[in-house]
Protein backbone atom coordinates (compact mmCIF):
# COMPACT_ATOMS: atom_id res chain seq x y z
CA UNK A 1 0.00 0.00 0.00
CA UNK A 2 0.98 3.02 -1.09
CA UNK A 3 1.45 6.19 2.12
CA UNK A 4 -0.84 8.51 1.54
CA UNK A 5 1.00 12.03 0.23
CA UNK A 6 1.34 14.64 3.57
CA UNK A 7 -1.43 16.91 2.27
CA UNK A 8 -3.59 13.97 2.61
CA UNK A 9 -2.75 13.14 5.81
CA UNK A 10 -3.21 16.15 7.02
CA UNK A 11 -6.67 16.43 5.31
CA UNK A 12 -7.72 13.08 7.43
CA UNK A 13 -6.24 14.44 10.53
CA UNK A 14 -8.29 17.82 9.98
CA UNK A 15 -11.41 16.02 9.08
CA UNK A 16 -10.77 13.89 12.41
CA UNK A 17 -10.13 16.67 14.60
CA UNK A 18 -13.58 17.88 12.74
CA UNK A 19 -15.58 14.69 13.62
CA UNK A 20 -14.18 14.94 17.31
CA UNK A 21 -15.19 18.39 17.74
CA UNK A 22 -18.69 17.62 16.86
CA UNK A 23 -18.99 14.92 19.33
CA UNK A 24 -18.20 17.20 21.55
CA UNK A 25 -20.75 19.46 20.37
CA UNK A 26 -17.85 22.36 20.70
CA UNK A 27 -18.93 25.29 18.32
CA UNK A 28 -15.81 26.99 18.95
CA UNK A 29 -13.68 23.80 18.09
CA UNK A 30 -15.58 22.72 14.79
CA UNK A 31 -15.40 26.16 13.94
CA UNK A 32 -11.53 25.63 14.13
CA UNK A 33 -11.60 22.72 12.15
CA UNK A 34 -13.40 23.78 9.62
CA UNK A 35 -11.19 26.56 9.17
CA UNK A 36 -8.34 24.16 9.46
CA UNK A 37 -10.15 22.50 6.82
CA UNK A 38 -10.39 25.32 4.67
CA UNK A 39 -6.83 26.04 4.46
CA UNK A 40 -5.55 22.74 3.65
CA UNK A 41 -8.16 22.44 0.98
CA UNK A 42 -6.88 26.04 -0.57
CA UNK A 43 -3.59 24.31 -0.76
CA UNK A 44 -4.58 21.88 -2.58
CA UNK A 45 -6.56 23.88 -4.96
CA UNK A 46 -9.99 22.85 -3.62
CA UNK A 47 -10.71 26.37 -3.86
CA UNK A 48 -14.87 25.82 -3.27
CA UNK A 49 -14.38 22.95 -0.79
CA UNK A 50 -12.43 25.51 1.13
CA UNK A 51 -14.67 28.46 1.07
CA UNK A 52 -17.87 26.17 2.26
CA UNK A 53 -15.43 25.14 5.41
CA UNK A 54 -14.51 29.14 5.94
CA UNK A 55 -17.88 29.82 5.83
CA UNK A 56 -19.56 27.59 8.01
CA UNK A 57 -16.65 28.08 10.34
CA UNK A 58 -17.84 32.21 10.03
CA UNK A 59 -21.48 31.08 10.84
CA UNK A 60 -20.62 29.37 13.82
CA UNK A 61 -18.19 31.38 15.07
CA UNK A 62 -20.80 34.10 14.80
CA UNK A 63 -23.16 31.77 16.53
CA UNK A 64 -21.02 31.70 19.94
CA UNK A 65 -19.43 34.92 19.77
CA UNK A 66 -15.88 33.26 18.86
CA UNK A 67 -13.81 35.78 17.40
CA UNK A 68 -10.42 34.49 17.27
CA UNK A 69 -12.39 32.13 14.82
CA UNK A 70 -14.20 34.17 13.11
CA UNK A 71 -11.34 36.18 12.60
CA UNK A 72 -9.39 32.70 10.71
CA UNK A 73 -12.72 32.24 8.87
CA UNK A 74 -12.87 35.89 7.06
CA UNK A 75 -9.31 35.63 6.40
CA UNK A 76 -9.93 32.49 5.07
CA UNK A 77 -12.89 33.66 2.87
CA UNK A 78 -10.55 36.70 1.69
CA UNK A 79 -7.70 34.36 0.63
CA UNK A 80 -9.94 32.25 -1.47
CA UNK A 81 -11.73 34.90 -3.07
CA UNK A 82 -8.32 36.57 -3.75
CA UNK A 83 -7.16 32.96 -5.24
CA UNK A 84 -10.28 32.99 -7.36
CA UNK A 85 -9.81 36.26 -8.50
CA UNK A 86 -12.75 37.92 -7.28
CA UNK A 87 -11.11 41.04 -5.87
CA UNK A 88 -13.58 43.24 -4.68
CA UNK A 89 -14.98 40.05 -2.71
CA UNK A 90 -11.76 39.18 -0.73
CA UNK A 91 -10.92 43.29 -0.41
CA UNK A 92 -14.50 43.52 1.42
CA UNK A 93 -13.35 40.17 3.55
CA UNK A 94 -9.37 41.57 4.00
CA UNK A 95 -11.11 45.05 5.24
CA UNK A 96 -13.55 43.41 7.76
CA UNK A 97 -10.78 40.23 9.15
CA UNK A 98 -8.28 43.76 9.54
CA UNK A 99 -10.88 45.56 11.53
CA UNK A 100 -11.32 42.21 13.79
CA UNK A 101 -7.90 41.38 14.06
CA UNK A 102 -7.16 44.84 15.37
CA UNK A 103 -10.34 44.30 17.57
CA UNK A 104 -8.89 41.29 19.25
CA UNK A 105 -5.69 43.01 19.29
CA UNK A 106 -4.32 39.74 16.97
CA UNK A 107 -1.05 42.05 15.67
CA UNK A 108 0.04 39.11 13.91
CA UNK A 109 -2.94 38.46 12.39
CA UNK A 110 -3.03 42.25 11.47
CA UNK A 111 0.08 42.49 10.07
CA UNK A 112 -0.55 39.43 8.00
CA UNK A 113 -4.24 40.89 6.48
CA UNK A 114 -2.22 43.93 5.53
CA UNK A 115 -0.15 42.02 3.20
CA UNK A 116 -2.64 40.02 2.22
CA UNK A 117 -4.61 43.08 1.02
CA UNK A 118 -1.74 44.26 -0.54
CA UNK A 119 -1.50 40.95 -3.01
CA UNK A 120 -4.90 42.06 -3.98
CA UNK A 121 -3.89 45.76 -4.81
CA UNK A 122 -1.15 44.08 -7.06
CA UNK A 123 -3.49 42.27 -8.97
CA UNK A 124 -5.29 45.06 -9.44
CA UNK A 125 -2.43 46.86 -10.82
CA UNK A 126 -2.12 49.67 -7.63
CA UNK A 127 1.80 48.76 -7.15
CA UNK A 128 1.69 52.10 -4.96
CA UNK A 129 -0.64 51.02 -2.66
CA UNK A 130 0.48 47.69 -2.61
CA UNK A 131 3.56 49.21 -1.07
CA UNK A 132 1.99 51.04 1.03
CA UNK A 133 0.17 48.98 2.51
CA UNK A 134 3.52 46.55 2.53
CA UNK A 135 5.28 49.63 4.71
CA UNK A 136 2.13 49.97 6.99
CA UNK A 137 2.69 46.12 8.41
CA UNK A 138 6.48 46.45 7.88
CA UNK A 139 6.24 49.65 10.87
CA UNK A 140 3.54 47.08 12.86
CA UNK A 141 5.10 44.14 13.05
CA UNK A 142 8.87 46.40 13.96
CA UNK A 143 6.78 47.83 16.87
CA UNK A 144 5.46 44.85 17.87
CA UNK A 145 8.92 43.08 18.04
CA UNK A 146 7.71 40.10 15.24
CA UNK A 147 10.70 39.09 13.39
CA UNK A 148 8.52 36.79 11.41
CA UNK A 149 5.94 39.20 10.09
CA UNK A 150 9.00 41.60 9.54
CA UNK A 151 10.51 38.86 7.27
CA UNK A 152 7.30 38.11 5.85
CA UNK A 153 6.50 41.87 4.91
CA UNK A 154 10.59 42.41 3.51
CA UNK A 155 9.24 39.86 0.53
CA UNK A 156 5.71 41.04 -0.19
CA UNK A 157 7.49 44.25 0.02
CA UNK A 158 10.28 42.88 -2.40
CA UNK A 159 7.31 41.79 -4.88
CA UNK A 160 5.76 45.08 -5.04
CA UNK A 161 9.23 47.11 -5.69
CA UNK A 162 10.15 44.41 -8.50
CA UNK A 163 6.39 44.98 -10.18
CA UNK A 164 6.84 48.94 -9.33
CA UNK A 165 10.06 48.27 -11.78
CA UNK A 166 12.15 49.14 -8.92
CA UNK A 167 14.67 46.26 -8.97
CA UNK A 168 17.30 47.50 -6.58
CA UNK A 169 15.07 48.26 -3.68
CA UNK A 170 13.18 45.33 -4.66
CA UNK A 171 17.10 43.26 -4.32
CA UNK A 172 17.85 44.81 -1.22
CA UNK A 173 13.97 44.33 0.54
CA UNK A 174 14.55 40.69 -0.42
CA UNK A 175 17.81 40.16 0.44
CA UNK A 176 16.70 41.27 3.97
CA UNK A 177 14.01 39.08 4.06
CA UNK A 178 16.32 36.33 3.08
CA UNK A 179 18.46 36.94 6.04
CA UNK A 180 15.81 37.45 8.85
CA UNK A 181 14.56 33.84 7.27
CA UNK A 182 17.96 32.67 7.53
CA UNK A 183 18.51 34.02 11.30
CA UNK A 184 14.50 32.37 12.06
CA UNK A 185 15.30 28.97 10.74
CA UNK A 186 12.20 30.11 8.65
CA UNK A 187 12.46 27.94 5.50
CA UNK A 188 9.56 28.61 3.80
CA UNK A 189 10.05 32.24 3.79
CA UNK A 190 14.07 31.29 2.70
CA UNK A 191 12.74 29.48 0.17
CA UNK A 192 10.47 32.25 -1.21
CA UNK A 193 13.34 34.67 -0.61
CA UNK A 194 15.72 32.77 -3.40
CA UNK A 195 12.77 32.55 -5.72
CA UNK A 196 12.47 36.07 -5.49
CA UNK A 197 15.92 37.02 -5.50
CA UNK A 198 16.40 34.85 -8.68
CA UNK A 199 13.20 36.61 -10.22
CA UNK A 200 14.95 39.89 -9.78
CA UNK A 201 18.62 38.72 -10.84
CA UNK A 202 16.57 37.18 -14.50
CA UNK A 203 14.86 40.87 -15.07
CA UNK A 204 18.22 42.86 -14.26
CA UNK A 205 20.13 40.52 -17.04
CA UNK A 206 21.82 38.83 -14.25
CA UNK A 207 21.62 35.43 -15.98
CA UNK A 208 23.92 33.23 -14.21
CA UNK A 209 22.86 34.72 -10.61
CA UNK A 210 19.41 34.14 -11.41
CA UNK A 211 19.83 30.59 -12.14
CA UNK A 212 22.20 29.80 -9.23
CA UNK A 213 19.54 31.45 -6.81
CA UNK A 214 16.52 29.35 -8.49
CA UNK A 215 18.60 26.24 -7.82
CA UNK A 216 18.65 26.98 -4.23
CA UNK A 217 14.82 27.64 -4.17
CA UNK A 218 14.80 24.65 -5.62
CA UNK A 219 16.32 22.50 -3.05
CA UNK A 220 14.62 24.58 -0.98
CA UNK A 221 11.38 23.83 -1.83
CA UNK A 222 12.01 19.99 -2.65
CA UNK A 223 13.31 19.70 1.39
CA UNK A 224 10.04 20.87 2.44
CA UNK A 225 8.13 19.09 0.64
CA UNK A 226 6.20 21.62 -1.56
CA UNK A 227 5.69 20.11 -4.99
CA UNK A 228 3.75 22.89 -6.43
CA UNK A 229 6.69 25.50 -5.66
CA UNK A 230 8.61 23.07 -7.14
CA UNK A 231 7.20 23.11 -10.63
CA UNK A 232 6.89 26.36 -10.65
CA UNK A 233 10.39 26.97 -9.87
CA UNK A 234 11.26 24.68 -12.37
CA UNK A 235 9.39 26.58 -14.74
CA UNK A 236 11.35 29.39 -13.76
CA UNK A 237 14.47 27.97 -14.23
CA UNK A 238 13.77 26.43 -17.49
CA UNK A 239 13.14 29.91 -18.92
CA UNK A 240 16.51 31.56 -17.68
CA UNK A 241 18.48 28.38 -18.99
CA UNK A 242 16.34 29.04 -22.64
CA UNK A 243 17.70 33.03 -22.79
CA UNK A 244 20.99 31.38 -21.94
CA UNK A 245 20.52 28.72 -24.77
CA UNK A 246 20.90 25.85 -22.72
CA UNK A 247 17.69 24.56 -24.48
CA UNK A 248 18.18 20.93 -23.62
CA UNK A 249 18.33 21.30 -19.80
CA UNK A 250 15.53 23.87 -19.81
CA UNK A 251 13.70 20.92 -21.68
CA UNK A 252 14.78 18.42 -19.16
CA UNK A 253 13.02 20.85 -16.12
CA UNK A 254 9.80 21.49 -17.64
CA UNK A 255 9.48 17.71 -18.36
CA UNK A 256 10.19 17.21 -14.25
CA UNK A 257 7.60 20.19 -14.16
CA UNK A 258 5.18 18.70 -16.33
CA UNK A 259 5.14 15.31 -14.36
CA UNK A 260 4.51 17.23 -11.31
CA UNK A 261 2.08 19.55 -12.43
CA UNK A 262 -0.30 16.70 -14.00
CA UNK A 263 0.23 14.31 -10.43
CA UNK A 264 -1.22 17.62 -8.44
CA UNK A 265 -3.96 18.48 -11.14
CA UNK A 266 -2.88 21.71 -10.99
CA UNK A 267 -4.59 23.33 -14.12
CA UNK A 268 -2.93 26.81 -13.97
CA UNK A 269 1.11 25.81 -13.51
CA UNK A 270 0.10 22.83 -15.80
CA UNK A 271 -1.05 25.34 -18.51
CA UNK A 272 1.95 27.41 -17.96
CA UNK A 273 4.17 24.34 -18.63
CA UNK A 274 2.70 23.79 -21.85
CA UNK A 275 2.81 26.84 -22.82
CA UNK A 276 6.74 26.87 -22.04
CA UNK A 277 7.27 23.63 -23.71
CA UNK A 278 5.51 24.93 -26.97
CA UNK A 279 7.62 27.97 -26.57
CA UNK A 280 11.31 25.76 -26.39
CA UNK A 281 10.45 23.33 -28.54
CA UNK A 282 9.22 26.03 -31.47
CA UNK A 283 12.67 27.47 -30.82
CA UNK A 284 14.18 24.15 -31.31
CA UNK A 285 12.77 23.64 -34.49
CA UNK A 286 10.12 20.64 -33.67
CA UNK A 287 7.03 22.30 -34.25
CA UNK A 288 5.23 19.28 -34.56
CA UNK A 289 5.95 18.80 -30.49
CA UNK A 290 5.51 22.39 -30.04
CA UNK A 291 1.54 22.31 -31.56
CA UNK A 292 0.60 19.25 -29.66
CA UNK A 293 1.62 21.23 -26.37
CA UNK A 294 -0.10 24.39 -27.60
CA UNK A 295 -3.08 22.33 -28.61
CA UNK A 296 -3.28 21.08 -24.79
CA UNK A 297 -2.72 24.37 -23.70
CA UNK A 298 -5.54 26.07 -25.25
CA UNK A 299 -7.66 23.25 -24.53
CA UNK A 300 -6.35 23.40 -20.53
CA UNK A 301 -6.86 27.51 -20.87
CA UNK A 302 -10.40 27.11 -22.08
CA UNK A 303 -11.42 24.14 -19.41
CA UNK A 304 -9.57 26.71 -16.57
CA UNK A 305 -11.17 29.67 -17.66
CA UNK A 306 -14.80 27.44 -17.01
CA UNK A 307 -13.31 26.44 -13.98
CA UNK A 308 -12.61 29.58 -12.81
CA UNK A 309 -15.72 30.92 -13.61
CA UNK A 310 -18.07 28.49 -11.80
CA UNK A 311 -15.49 28.81 -9.06
CA UNK A 312 -16.09 32.34 -9.04
CA UNK A 313 -19.37 32.01 -9.50
CA UNK A 314 -19.88 29.98 -6.73
CA UNK A 315 -17.35 32.05 -4.50
CA UNK A 316 -19.72 35.14 -5.16
CA UNK A 317 -23.03 33.20 -4.13
CA UNK A 318 -21.65 32.72 -1.06
CA UNK A 319 -20.45 35.31 -0.64
CA UNK A 320 -23.76 36.92 -0.83
CA UNK A 321 -25.06 33.86 1.61
CA UNK A 322 -22.98 34.51 4.09
CA UNK A 323 -24.00 37.96 3.74
CA UNK A 324 -27.79 37.32 4.15
CA UNK A 325 -26.84 35.10 7.17
CA UNK A 326 -24.83 37.95 8.53
CA UNK A 327 -27.46 40.45 8.05
CA UNK A 328 -30.01 37.79 9.45
CA UNK A 329 -28.12 37.88 12.42
CA UNK A 330 -27.96 41.38 13.25
CA UNK A 331 -31.77 41.79 12.78
CA UNK A 332 -32.24 38.43 15.11
CA UNK A 333 -29.27 40.56 17.42
CA UNK A 334 -31.38 43.48 17.54
CA UNK A 335 -34.76 41.41 17.51
CA UNK A 336 -33.13 39.87 21.09
CA UNK A 337 -31.80 43.75 22.21
CA UNK A 338 -35.24 44.99 21.63
CA UNK A 339 -36.81 41.59 23.54
CA UNK A 340 -34.23 41.82 26.45
CA UNK A 341 -35.13 46.00 26.61
CA UNK A 342 -38.64 44.94 27.51
CA UNK A 343 -38.23 42.07 29.14
CA UNK A 344 -35.93 44.87 31.14
CA UNK A 345 -38.82 47.08 31.56
CA UNK A 346 -41.43 44.92 32.92
CA UNK A 347 -38.68 43.67 35.52
CA UNK A 348 -38.72 46.80 36.42
CA UNK A 349 -42.00 47.43 36.59
CA UNK A 350 -42.59 44.03 38.34
CA UNK A 351 -39.97 45.02 40.50
CA UNK A 352 -41.70 48.44 41.53
CA UNK A 353 -45.03 46.56 41.53
CA UNK A 354 -43.55 44.70 44.38
CA UNK A 355 -41.68 47.51 45.82
CA UNK A 356 -45.16 49.16 46.22
CA UNK A 357 -47.33 46.68 46.72
CA UNK A 358 -44.14 45.93 49.66
CA UNK A 359 -44.46 49.74 50.70
CA UNK A 360 -48.30 48.72 51.13
CA UNK A 361 -48.20 46.12 53.00
CA UNK A 362 -45.55 47.40 55.54
CA UNK A 363 -47.74 50.86 55.83
CA UNK A 364 -50.80 48.34 56.89
CA UNK A 365 -48.46 46.83 58.68
CA UNK A 366 -47.75 49.93 60.42
CA UNK A 367 -51.02 51.21 60.51
CA UNK A 368 -52.52 47.53 62.40
CA UNK A 369 -49.65 47.97 64.87
CA UNK A 370 -50.72 51.94 65.50
CA UNK A 371 -54.08 50.82 65.89
CA UNK A 372 -53.24 48.71 68.94
CA UNK A 373 -50.64 50.95 70.35
CA UNK A 374 -51.41 54.06 72.91
CA UNK A 375 -49.55 57.10 71.19
CA UNK A 376 -49.10 58.31 74.84
CA UNK A 377 -47.20 55.65 76.53
CA UNK A 378 -46.17 53.21 73.35
CA UNK A 379 -47.92 50.49 75.53
CA UNK A 380 -50.73 48.04 73.85
CA UNK A 381 -54.00 50.34 74.14
CA UNK A 382 -56.73 49.00 74.86
CA UNK A 383 -57.95 47.33 71.53
CA UNK A 384 -55.11 45.08 71.86
CA UNK A 385 -55.57 44.53 75.47
CA UNK A 386 -59.47 43.08 74.54
CA UNK A 387 -58.15 40.95 71.73
CA UNK A 388 -55.36 39.61 74.00
CA UNK A 389 -57.27 39.11 76.69
CA UNK A 390 -59.95 37.10 74.84
CA UNK A 391 -57.67 34.67 73.45
CA UNK A 392 -55.55 34.10 76.81
CA UNK A 393 -58.85 33.56 78.47
CA UNK A 394 -60.07 31.20 75.69
CA UNK A 395 -56.52 29.68 76.22
CA UNK A 396 -56.65 28.96 80.06
CA UNK A 397 -60.00 27.38 79.77
CA UNK A 398 -59.09 25.18 76.91
CA UNK A 399 -55.30 24.21 78.69
CA UNK A 400 -56.61 24.35 81.83
CA UNK A 401 -54.11 26.90 82.97
CA UNK A 402 -54.68 29.62 85.15
CA UNK A 403 -54.97 33.53 84.29
CA UNK A 404 -54.78 36.43 86.73
CA UNK A 405 -55.69 39.86 85.70
CA UNK A 406 -54.80 43.33 87.59
CA UNK A 407 -56.39 46.60 87.00
CA UNK A 408 -54.30 49.64 87.71
CA UNK A 409 -55.25 53.28 88.41
CA UNK A 410 -53.47 56.37 89.60
CA UNK A 411 -54.41 57.46 92.84
CA UNK A 412 -55.20 61.11 92.77
CA UNK A 413 -54.27 61.66 89.52
CA UNK A 414 -56.58 64.58 88.59
CA UNK A 415 -54.82 65.93 92.05
CA UNK A 416 -51.21 65.61 89.68
CA UNK A 417 -52.57 67.36 86.83
CA UNK A 418 -54.23 70.38 89.08
CA UNK A 419 -50.93 70.45 91.18
CA UNK A 420 -48.19 70.49 88.77
CA UNK A 421 -49.64 70.63 85.25
CA UNK A 422 -51.11 68.09 82.64
CA UNK A 423 -47.98 68.16 81.07
CA UNK A 424 -46.54 66.26 84.34
CA UNK A 425 -49.35 63.76 84.06
CA UNK A 426 -48.48 63.13 80.86
CA UNK A 427 -45.13 62.77 81.78
CA UNK A 428 -46.12 60.75 84.94
CA UNK A 429 -48.26 58.15 82.51
CA UNK A 430 -45.35 57.92 80.19
CA UNK A 431 -42.85 56.83 82.87
CA UNK A 432 -45.24 54.68 84.52
CA UNK A 433 -45.75 53.03 81.50
CA UNK A 434 -41.64 52.61 81.53
CA UNK A 435 -41.92 50.93 85.01
CA UNK A 436 -44.49 48.67 84.26
CA UNK A 437 -43.16 47.26 80.93
CA UNK A 438 -39.97 46.83 82.60
CA UNK A 439 -41.02 45.09 85.26
CA UNK A 440 -43.74 42.61 83.12
CA UNK A 441 -41.86 39.00 82.62
CA UNK A 442 -41.88 37.82 79.22
CA UNK A 443 -45.30 36.24 78.97
CA UNK A 444 -46.88 38.88 80.75
CA UNK A 445 -48.39 42.02 78.38
CA UNK A 446 -49.28 45.79 79.65
CA UNK A 447 -51.49 47.88 77.99
CA UNK A 448 -53.09 51.07 78.94
CA UNK A 449 -56.35 50.56 79.55
CA UNK A 450 -57.51 54.43 79.29
CA UNK A 451 -57.20 57.79 81.08
CA UNK A 452 -54.23 56.76 83.76
CA UNK A 453 -55.75 53.05 84.24
CA UNK A 454 -53.49 50.46 83.14
CA UNK A 455 -54.42 46.55 82.49
CA UNK A 456 -51.78 43.59 83.66
CA UNK A 457 -52.05 39.88 82.15
CA UNK A 458 -50.65 36.90 83.84
CA UNK A 459 -51.13 34.27 82.15
CA UNK A 460 -50.56 30.77 83.66
CA UNK A 461 -50.39 32.63 86.59
CA UNK A 462 -52.55 31.71 89.93
CA UNK A 463 -53.83 34.46 91.63
CA UNK A 464 -50.99 34.56 94.85
CA UNK A 465 -48.20 34.88 92.29
CA UNK A 466 -49.87 37.83 90.43
CA UNK A 467 -50.54 39.79 93.96
CA UNK A 468 -47.02 39.06 94.34
CA UNK A 469 -46.07 40.70 91.00
CA UNK A 470 -48.98 43.67 91.59
CA UNK A 471 -47.31 44.40 94.96
CA UNK A 472 -43.88 44.48 93.64
CA UNK A 473 -44.91 47.09 90.65
CA UNK A 474 -46.99 49.22 93.45
CA UNK A 475 -43.77 49.04 95.76
CA UNK A 476 -41.64 49.95 92.26
CA UNK A 477 -44.00 53.30 91.64
CA UNK A 478 -43.90 54.54 95.26
CA UNK A 479 -40.28 54.42 95.65
CA UNK A 480 -39.64 55.35 92.45
CA UNK A 481 -37.67 58.68 92.42
CA UNK A 482 -40.21 61.17 90.54
CA UNK A 483 -38.26 64.29 91.05
CA UNK A 484 -37.06 63.77 87.61
CA UNK A 485 -40.74 65.29 86.66
CA UNK A 486 -41.35 67.49 89.43
CA UNK A 487 -39.34 67.47 92.52
CA UNK A 488 -42.71 67.68 94.86
CA UNK A 489 -44.25 65.08 92.65
CA UNK A 490 -45.12 61.93 94.27
CA UNK A 491 -47.17 59.05 92.90
CA UNK A 492 -48.80 55.90 93.58
CA UNK A 493 -50.94 53.21 92.29
CA UNK A 494 -53.85 50.93 93.60
CA UNK A 495 -54.34 47.61 91.92
CA UNK A 496 -57.30 45.44 91.67
CA UNK A 497 -56.67 41.61 90.45
CA UNK A 498 -59.09 38.25 90.06
CA UNK A 499 -58.71 34.85 88.95
CA UNK A 500 -61.84 33.28 88.95
CA UNK A 501 -61.38 30.93 86.34
CA UNK A 502 -65.51 30.21 86.72
CA UNK A 503 -66.21 33.42 85.27
CA UNK A 504 -67.68 33.43 81.55
CA UNK A 505 -65.86 35.23 79.83
CA UNK A 506 -62.50 37.92 79.98
CA UNK A 507 -64.62 41.17 80.42
CA UNK A 508 -65.83 39.31 83.97
CA UNK A 509 -62.94 38.45 84.64
CA UNK A 510 -61.89 42.41 83.96
CA UNK A 511 -65.01 43.13 85.81
CA UNK A 512 -64.18 41.58 88.78
CA UNK A 513 -60.57 43.32 88.90
CA UNK A 514 -62.20 46.54 88.67
CA UNK A 515 -64.82 45.83 91.29
CA UNK A 516 -61.43 44.66 93.64
CA UNK A 517 -59.72 48.49 92.51
CA UNK A 518 -62.51 50.24 93.75
CA UNK A 519 -62.22 48.50 97.02
CA UNK A 520 -58.57 49.60 96.80
CA UNK A 521 -59.53 52.78 96.11
CA UNK A 522 -61.84 52.91 99.12
CA UNK A 523 -60.05 51.25 101.20
CA UNK A 524 -57.19 53.84 101.31
CA UNK A 525 -55.58 53.85 97.92
CA UNK A 526 -51.92 52.44 97.50
CA UNK A 527 -52.95 49.46 97.69
CA UNK A 528 -53.15 45.74 95.72
CA UNK A 529 -56.83 43.73 96.38
CA UNK A 530 -58.49 40.69 95.07
CA UNK A 531 -60.93 38.55 96.58
CA UNK A 532 -58.43 36.96 98.68
CA UNK A 533 -58.02 40.05 100.38
CA UNK A 534 -55.54 43.14 100.08
CA UNK A 535 -51.99 43.57 100.25
CA UNK A 536 -51.41 46.72 102.15
CA UNK A 537 -49.15 49.15 102.24
CA UNK A 538 -45.85 48.36 104.35
P1 LIG B 1 -58.53 58.27 92.25
O1 LIG B 1 -57.35 58.15 93.16
O2 LIG B 1 -59.78 57.95 92.88
O3 LIG B 1 -58.29 57.41 91.02
O4 LIG B 1 -58.59 59.78 91.86
P2 LIG B 1 -58.22 60.34 90.45
O5 LIG B 1 -58.03 61.78 90.56
O6 LIG B 1 -57.00 59.59 89.90
O7 LIG B 1 -59.45 59.90 89.59
P3 LIG B 1 -60.28 60.64 88.49
O8 LIG B 1 -60.90 59.55 87.60
O9 LIG B 1 -61.20 61.55 89.16
O10 LIG B 1 -59.31 61.45 87.64
C1 LIG B 1 -58.62 60.94 86.52
C2 LIG B 1 -58.00 62.05 85.78
O11 LIG B 1 -57.06 61.66 84.85
C3 LIG B 1 -59.03 62.86 85.05
C4 LIG B 1 -58.36 63.19 83.74
O12 LIG B 1 -58.25 64.57 83.51
C5 LIG B 1 -56.98 62.66 83.89
N1 LIG B 1 -56.50 62.13 82.68
C6 LIG B 1 -57.05 61.14 81.93
N2 LIG B 1 -56.28 60.90 80.81
C7 LIG B 1 -55.23 61.75 80.91
C8 LIG B 1 -54.10 61.98 80.09
O13 LIG B 1 -53.89 61.36 79.05
N3 LIG B 1 -53.19 62.92 80.49
C9 LIG B 1 -53.34 63.61 81.64
N4 LIG B 1 -52.41 64.51 82.00
N5 LIG B 1 -54.41 63.43 82.42
C10 LIG B 1 -55.35 62.52 82.07
MG1 LIG C 1 -59.31 56.48 87.08
MG1 LIG D 1 -57.08 57.63 89.44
Amino acid sequence: MNPLPTSELRLQEAQDALEQAQAKGNLSLVADAHNALGHLQALRGEFTQALANHLTALEQSRQVGHKPSEFEALRGVATLQHSLGNYQEATKYFLRSLALGRELGDVAGEVGVLNSLGMVYLETGDYQGAAQLHREALEIAQANHDPYGQANTLSHLGVAYQRLGRNPEATLFHQQALAAANTLGERQLQATALENLGQTSARQGNLEQALELHRQALEAHRALGNRLAEARTLLSIGAVQNQLGQGEAALAGLYQALSIAEDLGTHKTLLETHQSLSEILEASGDHQRALQHLKIAAQLERSLFKEQQVQKTTALLAGFQVEKVRQQAELERSKNIELAEALQKAQEAEAEKSRLLERTRQQAEELERLARQDSLTRLHNRRYLEENLEREFAASRRYRYPLSVALLDIDDFKAINDTFSHQVGDDVLRLLGQILENARREVDSVARYGGEEFVLVFPQTELGGALIACERVRQQVERYNWSSIHPQLKVTVSIGVSDNPALGNHEKLLAEADEQLYIAKRSGKNRVCSLQGSIEKT
